[in-house]
């Protein structure tokens, strides 16, 4: 995929444009617990520059508070005791508060799973772009307006300029979607982590979103890290694909070679299990 020109706007070092294929995210034998139980015991995770990763497990794998750990966001009791994790060249499991903040408002776009907690009710969606738009530094109401229409075109919601003005509940859930789509590639984010992003929609709305994404990610040259529990999805869409039960890898390699020609049970299982 093509690199973006990517403009620093929230003040942190601009760094020299990288090659395509260098390692953006790298996981090494990362544990977490949540109080005494461990829930990820040493996984392993690395996405180059460019390219499209899924994510793949049934609910409870650790999917989630894997990417918790990578924005140090886990909820409650989850810490970190062991492994390491690095963005660019950034050491997260290190990194001060002030960096990480950074890093969630800007390095990092996350679409969540709701979008109903997501976004403010009581705040018109254009201006929470607009919002997430003048965080990372823009500036001037015309130039602001302007972006956030684009985005929202973007992100495949039609008539864009007029429903700018309109509240959440004016919106139904696939296109509240595709409003933290927009919200997330507002930040201009290096790596564009979608967690379920569509399992609370109905299956022809997911379809839409996700190869609405696919565009917007090959146009942006962003790089992906997509979570879904559906391996059929994730394999039409993505170059490589990582299986994940019970805390851990047990497998991954291009979607191709891992329904081809999976190697460990629970893929087999996956697959023999697709629709
Ligand atoms: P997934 O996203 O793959 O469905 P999660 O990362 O949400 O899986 O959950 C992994 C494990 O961690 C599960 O056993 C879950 O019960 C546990 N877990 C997740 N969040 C919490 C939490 N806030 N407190 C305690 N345990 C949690
Ligand atoms: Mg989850």
């Amino acid at each position: 995929a093509p690199m973006t020109d990517r403009t620093t706007t929230d003040g942190r070092e601009p760094s020299l444009p990288a090659a395509p294929g260098d390692p953006l995210l790298s996981v090494r034998d990362l544990r977490v617990a949540f109080g005494g139980t461990e829930v990820l015991h040493g996984v392993d995770l690395d996405v180059r520059r460019g390219e499209r990763v899924a994510i793949v497990g049934q609910s409870g794998s650790g999917k989630s508070t894997l990417i918790a750990a990578v924005l140090r966001l886990l909820p409650g009791a989850g810490h970190v005791t062991g492994g390491s994790i690095r963005l660019g060249d950034l050491d997260v499991t290190g990194a001060d508060e002030s960096a990480m903040r950074r890093v969630r408002g800007g390095r990092i776009g996350l679409v969540p799973q709701d979008p109903s907690t997501n976004l403010n009710p009581s705040m018109r969606v254009g201006a929470q772009i607009a919002d997430t738009l003048r965080a990372g530094g823009m500036r001037g109401r015309a130039t602001i307006r302007e972006r956030v229409v684009a985005l929202m075109t973007e992100a495949g919601i039609p008539e864009a300029s007029r429903r700018a003005d309109q509240f959440p509940h004016e919106f139904s859930g696939g296109m509240r979607q595709r409003i933290l789509i927009a919200v997330a590639l507002a930040r201009q984010p290096e790596l564009l982590i979608a967690d379920e992003p569509t399992s609370a929609l109905d299956v022809t709305v997911q379809r839409q979103i996700l190869d609405h994404l696919q565009t917007l990610v090959d146009q942006h040259g962003t790089t992906l890290l997509f979570v879904t529990h559906d391996l059929g999805v994730a394999a039409d869409r993505t170059d490589r694909v990582v299986v994940m039960l019970d805390g851990e890898v047990v497998e991954q390699g291009a979607p191709g070679d891992i329904l081809r020609n999976p190697q460990h049970e629970y893929t087999k299982r996956l697959i023999a299990a697709a629709p």
